[in-house]
């Protein structure tokens, strides 16, 4: 009742366009901002998230997949990689506005509490960063995004079992047959009895080719880790 009041005097801003927002839920996004980004849906990859041209069908390996099975049990992304959901992505981590941590991570909730749900996990880990990285940006994203995701899931947050121990070259500068190679062996786990016998959650912001997901997937599967799963706040319509 007090927050219907609160909103009802002072509605909250989008943190998009920054225009007031009459009604609004617990994202802070408005309706004409969200509009700007696809939600993903079935028909897709159910192994690596790509969703397919159709609209018909249901969801099924892709070709990749097919051919060569990733590491991970499946990678989820809440919505494709553009429009509003890309800008805040962009604020967030470009521009340091820390804030949008809360938006993001409620748009993944939103869509894929139900996925997590069902696959019942032990813990989320983040995708770490290198610290050179971290120095530079002050922060890890998939960190403030997982905090809010482990909270509201109540599953065990591990922050600093996975690390990453090589520097890469960031893989948006480099051709899909690179991306592999480039984070080979970059990530090792601090103890990795921690990941025996565990159902993990991954928790990035973006997930492109997903090779970094896949490598990190590939180090807890080889400490005993049972099932893998990641689950980014978006994914882009390519692999
Ligand atoms: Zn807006
Ligand atoms: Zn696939």
């Amino acid at each position: 009742m007090l927050k219907f009041l609160v909103d009802m005097f002072f509605p909250p801003l989008c943190h998009n366009c920054r225009e007031f927002i009459p009604n609004a839920g617990r994202v802070h996004v408005c309706e004409k901002c969200l509009t700007t980004s696809r939600p993903i849906q079935s028909p897709m990859c159910s192994c690596c998230g790509i969703p397919f041209a159709t609209d018909e069908g249901i969801s099924h390996l892709c070709g990749n997949c097919i051919a060569k099975h990733p590491p991970f049990d499946a990678a989820c992304g809440a919505y494709l990689y553009e429009g509003a959901v890309k800008e805040l992505i962009h604020r967030f981590k470009y521009d340091g506005r820390v804030q949008c941590r809360r938006p993001l991570a409620l748009l993944l909730l939103e869509r894929l509490s139900g996925v997590v749900a069902d696959f019942s996990p032990d813990l989320i880990i983040p995708v770490p960063l290198h610290k050179k990285r971290l120095r530079q940006r002050g922060f890890n994203q998939a960190i403030l995004i997982g905090e809010v995701l482990a909270k509201e899931w109540r599953v065990p947050f591990e922050r600093r079992l996975l690390q990453r121990i090589r520097w890469t070259e960031p893989q948006v500068n480099l051709a899909a047959s690179e991306r592999m190679a480039n984070v080979k062996g970059a990530f090792a786990l601090r103890e990795p009895k921690l990941a025996s016998g565990k159902r993990i959650v991954l928790v990035d912001d973006v997930l492109t080719t997903g090779s970094t997901v896949a490598e990190c997937s590939n180090v807890l599967k080889k400490a005993g880790a049972l099932a893998v799963i990641a689950v980014t706040v978006a994914r882009v319509a390519e692999n």
